[in-house]
């Protein structure tokens, strides 16, 4: 099941983006990534919210972290896996 792999690297999925994940699974991940088109949308997706955010931060230094959260939350990640 491809989908199994999927939700494996979700959770690192947002560490990736923001460039905190261990080099191990970036490497996990950018294979995973060459043949799974929903996890390619999902980073897309993920990669422009944080540029979002960054902006928002940027105008805005006394941003809760939980904030972040958030938005990660709102991108249903598994609903873009379509489960
Ligand atoms: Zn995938």
């Amino acid at each position: 099941m491809a989908h199994e792999n999927c939700r494996h690297l979700l959770g690192a999925l947002s560490d990736y983006v923001d460039g905190e994940a261990e080099a191990a699974i970036c490497a996990e991940i950018e294979r995973h990534l060459a043949g799974c088109d929903n996890c390619r949308v999902v980073v897309d997706t993920l990669k422009k919210t944080v540029y979002l955010y960054h902006d928002v931060a940027t105008e805005t230094p006394d941003l809760p972290a939980e904030v972040r959260q958030r938005l990660y939350q709102r991108l249903n990640l598994d609903e873009l896996l379509g489960n």
